[in-house]
């Protein structure tokens, strides 16, 4: 059996309390050996990190997430408080951050703000970063292409392939959610089609966008990474097994797993 990394979930999120050994177990049982756990908020990085330190195979990312940056609990010394949570041997990566100019959760300039931040805080303690981008992309170019840290993930890509061009050219890697199995989707399978084999991972998003052909299944969980994979390899005319190899090969190597 093809063994696999869920790049992008949260378990952390109250859909999964008091339901994280059954759904690690139903992932596992097909595969999906590991996930990493993101956070959004300042709690939820905690929640993060203490599903790490229970189970052996799940890993971390701390950060906050661009529609949270401005809620009322996020306290002034956000980033020595993330900052700090860097330092656990299984935190993996900064985020999630970035930008998301579809809600109006924060206004953008202080979405930038902590975008930068979470860049400064990838670079000093040499990480890689898990972004966010909707509705967002010439900001996010023009920002990811000017600041030196080169080292992460655009996460649930969602933009046309002029946009993946200049972040792949920059050093990042694309992982692609169940949102790249619905039929409407043509610009985002021909950006999973066209990048190189080694920048591209899977992650579910879980507990959000259920990949077809299960699309009425909520939550989704990380169990589902099988099926986005089968749509990649079948876009790529690889096998599959193929395309789990080196997806796992490429989240291994970039979280340091
Ligand atoms: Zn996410």
């Amino acid at each position: 059996m093809s063994k696999y990394i869920d790049t992008h979930c949260h378990l952390n999120l109250d859909t999964f309390t008091h339901r994280i050994d059954e759904v690690l177990d139903a992932a596992a049982d097909v595969g999906v050996e590991r996930v990493i756990c993101i956070g959004i908020d300042i709690p939820t990085s905690e929640r993060a990190i203490a599903l790490a330190e229970t189970y052996p195979q799940v890993y971390a990312a701390a950060g906050i997430h661009p529609n949270d940056c401005v809620q009322p609990g996020i306290p002034d010394n956000w980033e020595q408080i993330i900052g700090e949570m860097l330092n656990h041997p299984k935190v993996v990566a900064v985020g999630e951050t970035g930008l998301d100019y579809y809600w109006d959760d924060a206004p953008p300039e202080q979405q930038q703000k902590f975008l930068q931040a979470h860049l400064d805080l990838a670079q000093s303690n040499d990480l890689s970063i898990v972004l966010h981008n909707r509705n967002s992309d010439a900001d996010m170019v023009k920002l990811l292409t000017s600041h030196p840290h080169a080292k992460g993930v655009l996460h649930c890509w969602s933009a046309p392939w002029d946009i993946a061009s200049p972040l792949l050219d920059k050093g990042y890697h694309i992982s692609f959610t169940g949102s790249v199995t619905f039929k409407k989707n043509r610009l985002v399978q021909e950006v999973a089609q066209r990048i190189p084999l080694n920048r591209l991972m899977l992650e579910t998003d879980s507990p959000f966008l259920t990949p077809a052909p299960f699309r009425g299944q909520k939550p989704n969980e990380p169990k589902y990474i099988p099926a986005i994979a089968q749509f990649i390899a079948d876009l790529r005319g690889l096998g599959i097994e193929n395309l789990a190899r080196e997806t796992t090969r490429t989240a291994e190597k970039l979280f340091r797993l």
